[in-house]
């Protein structure tokens, strides 16, 4: 196995070439978007000079092109994530949607008063949200999953929690705010063991770790292209085709119907009875140059070689006197999250961005999370594969030089 170049990698973005407030860029902000290669980028260009109309309607060429340039990155997202079938791939405008499609579908089609819902502590908003929203419509119950001081889902209260009046289990794979990878395959087994099924947001483990649907055996599956170097305004839901067919469309018009009278209408087949509207044609298009550019380099070479990084830039954090690390779980993935002693996360992310280096501070839509580190949020780092060794040591320097302003 050749060693993973990422030398050659970073020639593909040309946004890492660029100078932020006189540096070099540092850009350490992949967990909020990631950037894209040049092939993603130049299919966007030849989509608006050459394909340009819209999909599943014209007999017209170009209404063809387009069409079959959308199909191929659902046709291409089936064996990403190894779905049984290609219809279970809807396209949404993202991670959010994705998970409201499913809160809504299926909060009708199976959720009623009494029953309860599970999600975790370690939740963003959009996994969290949809189902507060759904159980108070049908007079549902939600339970949270608490996680502990090393930000690990408390995998005991998870097994006391399941029963069979269970109707979901919505987890993240992995956490946005602390990088925790959880234990996807047991949660699924246990939730299956009273007949729960189970949606996983892969927003954050998607573009890290190599997916297999029928491997985890999960129910549901979400996750966004601008997280994983493709467009943003398009994600995917992986739905098992069992539950997709007991669910009834999300919004309603155009393209997800079979036949309209004023008496009656009819739906489409999967995967369109769930993709009223036009969608975002360019995003679903250009997001197969991801999919190929990821699938070139290897998920598993990917995460081995951001691994490194990961270890290697939180031992050099750690020797920074004042600083600690938020989120200390065994298994992690691509974000530290960390605080310097009494100092505010916003005024570590200004000194940070004087140096060029792109980070978040704040709750990172977990603000449940944060209340349970009683903090106001943190400073975080978080990863991709075009990230560097280099890069690692300019962040370190960087909030040594923060610590010593500010501590
Ligand atoms: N879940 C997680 C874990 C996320 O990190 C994000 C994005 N920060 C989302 C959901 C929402 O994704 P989007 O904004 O692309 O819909």
């Amino acid at each position: 196995l050749e060693r993973f170049d990422v030398d050659r990698v970073r020639k593909d973005f040309p946004i890492l070439t660029r100078t932020v407030n006189g540096k070099p860029l540092v850009y350490l902000d992949n967990g909020a978007t990631t950037q894209k290669p040049r092939q993603v980028i130049d299919a966007i260009v030849n989509y608006y000079t050459q394909l340009n109309s819209n999909v599943h309607r014209g007999v017209h060429h170009l209404s063809q092109l387009a069409t079959d340039a959308f199909e191929v990155t659902r046709r291409k997202l089936q064996p990403f994530i190894n779905a049984t079938h290609e219809h279970e791939i809807i396209l949404t405008k993202g991670t959010t949607e994705s998970i409201n499609l499913v809160a809504s579908c299926y909060g009708k089609a199976f959720v009623n008063t009494g029953d309860e819902l599970i999600i975790s502590a370690m939740e963003h908003h959009s996994n969290i949200v949809p189902w507060q929203i759904l159980c108070e419509e049908r007079g549902a119950i939600l339970h949270v999953v608490p996680v502990n001081d090393a930000g690990e889902l408390d995998m005991e209260t998870y097994r006391s929690l399941l029963n069979e009046r269970t109707k979901m289990v919505a987890m993240t794979y992995v956490s946005n705010a602390l990088g925790t990878i959880n234990p996807v395959k047991e949660i699924v087994a246990l939730a299956h063991a009273v007949g729960a099924p189970v949606l996983l947001d892969a927003a954050q483990a998607i573009q890290h770790i190599a997916i297999d649907v029928q491997a985890l055996d999960v129910d549901f599956l979400a996750f966004s292209g601008h997280k994983m170097y493709g467009p943003t305004g398009v994600g995917v839901l992986y739905g098992k085709e069992k539950w997709l067919n007991a669910m009834p469309p999300y919004q309603s018009g155009g393209e997800m119907i079979k036949e309209v009278t004023f008496a009656k209408t009819t739906y489409n087949e999967l995967p369109f009875k769930f993709e009223a509207g036009t969608p975002n044609i360019e995003a679903g298009i250009c997001l197969t140059h991801a999919l190929d550019y990821i699938t070139e380099l290897g998920l598993d070479n990917i995460a081995s070689y951001e691994y490194d990084l990961l270890k290697y830039a939180t031992s050099q954090l750690l020797e920074i006197p004042g600083l600690r690390l938020v989120g200390t779980a065994k298994e992690k993935s691509s974000v530290i999250s960390f605080l310097l002693d009494g100092v505010h996360p916003y005024d570590v992310g200004v000194i940070l961005d004087k140096l060029g280096i792109a980070v978040r501070t704040g709750h990172h839509c977990t603000q449940p999370l944060m209340d349970r580190f009683n903090i106001p949020g943190t400073v975080r780092a978080s990863i991709a594969m075009y990230n560097t060794r280099e890069e690692m040591d300019i962040l370190v320097a960087a909030v040594r030089r923060a610590a010593t302003m500010l501590l």
